[in-house]
């Protein structure tokens, strides 16, 4: 049986290529899979679970469906949909994960997390996500209607494009003594995480044992998942 892991589909409306390829997948290779992990930036933007989006229906109908079929879901944030709640756990059924979590598969422990936390040599970045991640600003900003909502989130999204142009594009993928740290805090010798929209396997010597670290890509143009089955892990690109 095959566990799949997928990140950074940024849904979006304005994007419906994307959206009819995740419900594709969803009804065809997903449902027949022991678990489904989401790694965060499932959602362009997501400013609140009671954001009635009608573009966004078909999706969470779809894993609802899923977990009826008997495929477990989790979901994890990501830097974009980090307001995901209790209600969107509720109405889809998954699961809603941590910012790191281990998973056993056959005798290899694996930690996932969605990478924005790797990329700690993007300061300005990691002072706005301490900001943003701050339960009290969460509460304040959840307090505020879906139209101011909607106006700062996409402030923060243009605000964000403008910084993402002007850094040069190593300061936004992670950084190596992070990862280090990282997989020797959880005691893992395997990472998979998103993020980055930098797919591929890269192998290092960890205090002398051999590590991996796997990174998903986005779904801009096409899809990519990783599959882990008995053989290990598979890193595919879905074509659209
Ligand atoms: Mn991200």
């Amino acid at each position: 049986m095959n566990t799949l892991f997928i990140s950074d589909l940024h849904l979006d409306s304005e994007r419906p290529s994307s959206i009819q390829q995740f419900l594709r997948f969803t009804e065809e290779e997903a449902s027949t899979a022991a678990a489904l992990y989401i790694l965060g930036d499932l959602f362009e933007a997501w400013i609140g679970d009671d954001d009635t989006h009608p573009g966004y229906e078909p999706i969470i109908e779809a894993l609802a469906s899923l977990k009826l079929r008997g495929t477990p879901c989790f979901f994890m944030h990501g830097n974009r949909d980090f307001l995901v709640g209790k209600r969107f756990a509720a109405a889809t059924g998954c699961q809603l994960l941590a910012e790191h979590k281990i998973v056993e598969l056959g005798d290899k422990r694996v930690l996932l997390t969605h990478g924005d936390l790797l990329c700690t040599d993007d300061k300005p970045y990691m002072d706005l996500r301490a900001t943003v991640r701050d339960p009290n600003w969460q509460r304040d900003f959840l307090a505020k209607s879906l139209e101011e909502r909607r106006a700062i989130a996409d402030d923060l999204r243009d605000k964000s494009q403008i910084a993402v142009a002007e850094k040069p594009p190593e300061i936004m993928d992670v950084n190596q003594q992070t990862v280090e740290a990282t997989m020797c805090e959880h005691e893992v010798s395997i990472l998979l995480h998103g993020h980055t929209h930098r797919p591929g396997i890269h192998h290092f010597d960890l205090n002398g044992i051999e590590a991996t670290r796997i990174v998903l890509g986005a779904w801009y143009e096409q899809g990519s998942v990783v599959r882990w089955d008995a053989n290990g892990f598979h890193l595919e690109t879905l074509s659209r």
